[in-house]
């Protein structure tokens, strides 16, 4: 792939410069590649009616190709083009959750190219809830479909530099707009069975979405280890997020897991290998050895969310051929945080 220049544009999020939106939102017309923040992570944008744009995205992700985009809109008027119908329930959902952190499935019109969709019949949209991608969309007058801003594979971004990191010479511009919010990618949900089902836990929790439904389900491939089930999200099937380092998930009694991390820790090192610890505020002094890196603290969670991408491409930059990091509780985010862990994670040791 040759590569390109790829222009650094830094905006503040607060108060979105217009010119400097126009110029953006000029490249995303002409049918190029923007990478750009939202209150998730950072989204490497294209035009998602136009398929030459959109086979930007994947070569310069190096995205499999049956992996759909998620397609970003800033006005609901804009979704009536892009889907052939919007059910009772994805009226309630949208309307109490955007825009935010949701991403929702719908059957797809014949406009959508299957490029974006990966092949499916259905199209997965979401309206993010971020000044600088609102008014990028807007500007540009088009659905822009956005995936995360990496190379495919690694953690997603949550800060330009994570992006330019990844994507430099490979795109044509990144946004500085800061750090994202959330730090975990939207909650996808599909409305079409009878139980409304979650197919990739993210930024809306269950927990928010049972306020609005009586029963809510979570695709049976994501629960299960099951090889023989085929997650209904497409992407959930590749491994993700990961760091170089070979990573070990510890789960169980407090106590028990500073013990086993300590002793697993001294066996790494014993061998010559260098260890990363990734621990929670409330138990970061009870480690003796190893690179430690406070990912957040367990009381609350979102802290967890917000820094889990950053901590591991951190430890990355340590070059630790070992993560061991402590499980989180699966309460509220807590269980997009450990589905992300998971990904990440080679294997996961439980002590009881
Ligand atoms: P990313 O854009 O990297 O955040 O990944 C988008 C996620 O949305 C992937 O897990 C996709 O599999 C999922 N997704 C996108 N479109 C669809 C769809 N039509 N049906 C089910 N899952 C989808
Ligand atoms: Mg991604």
């Amino acid at each position: 792939m040759d590569l390109i220049n790829t222009k650094i544009l830094k905006i503040d999020n607060e108060n979105p410069d217009k010119d400097k939106i126009k110029e953006a939102a000029r490249i995303l017309k002409s049918g190029g590649t923007v990478a750009f923040p939202t209150e998730t992570v950072y989204g490497l944008g294209a035009n998602a009616l136009n398929e030459d744009s959109i086979d930007k995205i994947f070569n310069a992700k190096g995205r499999p190709q049956d992996n759909p985009l998620i397609v970003h809109i800033a006005d609901i008027d804009q979704i009536n083009k892009l889907v052939k119908n919007i059910s009772k329930r994805a009226k309630t959902i949208m309307e109490k959750f955007w825009p935010g952190p949701l991403t929702v499935i719908f059957d797809k019109s014949d406009i959508v190219p299957y490029k974006v969709t990966g092949g499916l019949e259905t199209i997965a949209i979401r309206m993010p809830n971020h000044k600088i991608a609102l008014s990028l969309i807007k500007e540009a007058n088009l659905p822009i479909a956005a995936p995360s801003a990496n190379i495919s594979g690694k953690p997603s971004p949550t800060e330009s530099s994570h992006v330019i990191q990844d994507l430099s010479g490979k795109i044509d511009m990144v946004i500085d707009g800061g750090n994202t919010g959330v730090g975990l990618e939207s909650t996808v949900l599909d409305l079409s069975g009878d139980i409304p089902t979650i197919l990739r836990p993210g930024g809306i929790t269950i927990e928010d979405l049972l306020t609005v439904f009586d029963k809510v389900d979570y695709d049976k491939a994501l629960e299960n280890n099951d090889e023989n089930l085929k997650p209904k999200s497409p992407g959930q099937k590749y491994r993700h997020y990961s760091p170089n380092a070979k990573m070990t998930i510890i789960k169980g009694n407090e106590n028990l897991v500073s013990k086993e991390i300590n002793k697993l820790t001294k066996k790494y090192e014993d061998q010559g290998l260098k260890v990363g610890i990734m621990a929670t505020e409330e138990m970061k002094d009870k480690y003796e050895n190893g690179e430690i890196l406070v990912v957040g603290s367990k009381q609350k969670t979102e802290t967890i969310a917000k820094n889990l991408f950053d901590t591991l491409r951190k430890f990355d930059k340590l070059k630790v051929d070992i993560i061991l990091a402590e499980a989180i509780d699966e309460k509220g985010i807590g269980k997009a945080i450990m589905n992300r862990m998971g990904k990440a994670s080679q294997n996961i040791v439980k002590v009881e």
